[in-house]
């Protein structure tokens, strides 16, 4: 049985007009690290709040949730706002007495925690005593000091520096590894635990976009909005319409034709849109130069003008743009290239997607 399973879901608060969730089918496994990610208001936190249980949010709901777990820990924003003593280690103890530990048990769990989030020498110290990284370190201790089955995390990391937040969340990476318990952590920025999730939620507006693996969402986006908020620079996006080009299908790129990859040649979704525009999806890395593969591929090259060449140290970001639209290519910085130059770039065709401008959908990838 699924740990989590949501049918149709759909809620809304009162007196608001927006459905904060629409249709949400999500099905989550024991053990499971997932991600959910998606802009400031596109339900994340709504979604959370219903998981929890105890505390559903007022408001109008709609479909199925099942959940088939005791026990949840939950941390939210504001890590703070959840303390109930004025001191951590009676933090830590407090969660532990309510549910009936023995005095023993007590002491050896705090122990073991404070050791794993290295809290040792905070014990004693006054929650008011500690910095934001510490206090979410707690928060967490805390959360997670009795047996809990699932661990709800709602952006806890939001309110620290970078620095601190790339340190936390290769610790809370490591404590998924070490509890094995299922995670399930709410982040609007997208750079933030890509590598930790077995499988990440995409949110908008309230509808779930896409629910895959890191791998599959980077890879196969299911459309314009998964592929433009998975990967930075975001991919490029360039208008362009399907012609047959001696008996070939191409992309018509201003005035440029590249020939679409063997997979698209006979893919009928992709015949459908012979004489129409489409958008024609390449990702910044996907697009090389000088490399043995171009030398190969002499037809699949655009020759562009760079605005602007940015040294990134093992990367030059070359900005230019087709029909007005910005595009980024990310090369080796073994390539001399300056801003203003003329340069080719060598499209791995490979790496194409297609996309419906009007419905935004993958067309083909
Ligand atoms: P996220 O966590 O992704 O930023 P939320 O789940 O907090 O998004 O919000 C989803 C939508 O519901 C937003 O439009 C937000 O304004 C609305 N919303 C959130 N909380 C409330 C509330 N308590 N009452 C009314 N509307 C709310
Ligand atoms: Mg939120």
């Amino acid at each position: 049985m699924a740990l989590f399973e949501t049918k149709n879901l759909t809620f809304s608060y009162p007196l608001s007009d927006k459905t904060a969730l629409k249709n949400v089918d999500l099905k989550v496994e024991q053990g499971e690290f997932i991600l959910v990610m998606g802009k400031s208001g596109s339900g994340k936190s709504t979604l959370l709040r219903l998981l929890k249980k105890e505390i559903a949010p007022v408001g109008k709901i709609g479909g199925e949730i099942n959940i088939n777990c005791d026990s949840i820990g939950f941390v939210g924003q504001n890590p703070e706002t959840s303390f109930v003593c004025d001191n951590v280690r009676s933090e830590l103890a407090f969660v532990l007495e309510n549910e009936k530990y023995s005095n023993d048990e007590i002491t050896v769990r705090i122990g073991e925690t404070a050791s794993f989030f290295n809290l040792n020498f905070l014990l004693d110290k006054k929650i008011d005593e500690l910095s934001g990284g510490e206090k979410a370190s707690v928060a967490i201790a805390s959360a997670i000091i009795s047996d809990v089955q699932v661990l709800l995390l709602d952006e806890p990391l939001s309110n620290l520096d970078a620095k601190l937040r790339t340190q936390m969340r290769s610790q809370i990476a490591l404590l998924h590894k070490r509890l094995e318990t299922t995670f399930i952590y709410v982040t609007h920025d997208q750079t933030e635990a890509m590598t930790m999730a077995d499988r990440i939620v995409v949110m908008k507006d309230g509808v779930v976009q896409q629910f895959d693996t890191p791998s599959n969402l980077y890879n196969h986006p299911c459309n314009m909005f998964v592929a433009g908020f998975i990967g930075t620079p975001q991919m490029n996006f360039i208008d362009a319409t399907i012609i047959t080009c001696s008996g070939e299908l191409c992309a018509l790129v201003d005035d440029i034709t590249v020939p679409l990859p063997l997979r698209m040649q006979e893919n009928e979704n992709v015949k459908k849109y012979v004489g129409k525009p489409i958008v024609y999806g390449i990702r910044c890395e996907d697009m090389h130069i000088n490399s043995s593969y171009a030398l190969e591929n002499k037809q699949n090259e655009i020759t562009l003008k760079a605005d602007l060449a940015e040294m990134m140290g093992s990367e030059v970001y070359i900005y230019s743009s087709i029909n007005d639209k910005e595009i980024i290519a990310k090369v080796r910085s073994d390539t001399n290239i300056s801003s203003g130059d003329s340069v080719k770039l060598y499209i791995d065709t490979e790496k194409v997607h297609l996309f419906d401008p009007e419905s935004e959908l993958l067309i083909c990838d």
